[in-house]
């Protein structure tokens, strides 16, 4: 089923997120349920700079259901570079780029290929539960 929705609560996140790692960029895993992107995950022993974020697709879990990829660029070209493509081409079928100033309309997602993709942002029916996988997953408790 393709992918065609976030859940708001996941996109808040990627934005505070990158809010959070300016100047260096920030980078995370997404995984989807069904048609729909409902996590973010960082991988252990990523590591950011000002102009590129490498993860450690090796610490990714086996049964992670990933579905794509999150990066935010700290300039303004929300477009893919060369890297981002190769990346994209690797792992999954929705990528999502954000740039300053990181509010709800500084974000574009993309298919495999580098194509630009809409997603529908959604209100998450179990607020609870999307809240309870992300303290797991950022605090590794
Ligand atoms: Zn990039």
């Amino acid at each position: 089923m393709p992918i065609r929705e976030i859940h708001k609560e996941v996109l808040n996140l990627i934005l505070h997120s990158s809010r959070s790692s300016h100047p260096n960029e920030f980078a995370g895993i997404l995984r989807a349920e069904e048609k729909r992107v409902t996590e973010v995950l960082v991988l252990p022993g990523t590591y950011s700079s000002d102009r590129s974020v490498l993860m450690r697709l090796d610490m990714l879990p086996i049964s992670s259901r990933a579905c794509g990829s999150v990066h935010s660029h700290t300039s303004t070209n929300i477009r893919p570079s060369r890297a981002d493509l190769n990346f994209f081409n690797k792992l999954g079928e929705v990528h999502v780029i954000v740039t300053p100033p990181y509010d709800e309309t500084s974000w574009k997602a993309y298919n495999s290929r580098g194509s630009e993709i809409s997603l529908d942002v959604v209100e998450s029916e179990n607020r609870e539960l999307v809240s309870r996988k992300f303290s797991e997953d950022f605090f590794g408790t």
